[in-house]
């Protein structure tokens, strides 16, 4: 019991400084606390955002979105096996060009100039776009991989237009409002038009399987 005193009494003693430093750190935690507790009153002076600033910051989005798609579908033709894919991403690609077109024309009704801000959502999707071109460049499995990807890209697309379409009607941006809703026409086109290309090479595959299955028997 006494020995045990002892160790409790050391152990205090040992805490003694410890606890000093704690206290110094309470102090300095403390003091930057002030000084977080500055900050608020600084950003209250500024101007607060407002869904017209979104907009704008959304259509800086889009439009390097757009901008790294019209690089990276010439890409996804030529490693596409299947014709009809090649066609369909020459396709896309055409009425891309026409989106940045319609994009600056939304810049220009805000009055201000067209400006790219990194849209890590398609920049991501690139990169796994590249991923399958390199892992699946020589399988069956090229063309299906391609399609999912693309259809990735176009979801994206499709949510980012409707969104725009419901803010630009919001703020009453009346002209801005056909040029987004011509593009989501076409994003949700050829969303479709790839579903009916997935449908029917995993149609044809399967008719491809029945038949070795047939030969086998
Ligand atoms: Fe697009
Ligand atoms: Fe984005
Ligand atoms: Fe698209």
């Amino acid at each position: 019991m006494a020995r045990r005193t002892t160790k409790a009494a050391k152990r205090s003693t040992r805490a003694a400084p410890r606890r000093a430093q704690a206290a110094k750190k309470s102090t300095r935690k403390a003091s930057t606390k002030r000084s977080t507790a500055r900050k608020p009153a600084r950003r209250a002076a500024r101007e607060p955002k407002s869904l017209h600033d979104l907009f704008h910051e959304t259509l800086k989005d889009i439009y390097h979105a757009e901008k790294q798609i019209l690089r990276a579908l010439p890409k996804m033709a030529k490693a596409a096996n299947s014709d009809e894919l090649r066609a369909a991403f020459e396709k896309h690609r055409g009425e891309t060009e026409g989106q940045v077109d319609r994009l600056e024309q939304v810049f220009q009704i805000l009055g201000a100039p067209p400006k790219a801000k990194p849209c890590h959502a398609i920049m991501g999707l690139v990169e796994e776009g590249q991923e399958v071109m390199e892992e699946f460049g020589d399988s069956d499995a090229l063309d299906a991989g391609l399609l999912a990807g693309a259809q990735a890209v176009e979801h994206y697309e499709i949510s980012r237009y409707g969104t725009m379409i419901a803010w630009a009607q919001h703020l009453g941006l009346d002209d801005a409002v056909p040029l987004l809703e011509e593009t989501l026409e076409q994003e949700k086109a050829t969303d479709s038009a790839l579903t009916e290309l997935a449908e029917a090479s995993v149609n044809s595959e399967g008719e491809e399987e029945d038949f070795e299955e047939r030969r086998a028997a």
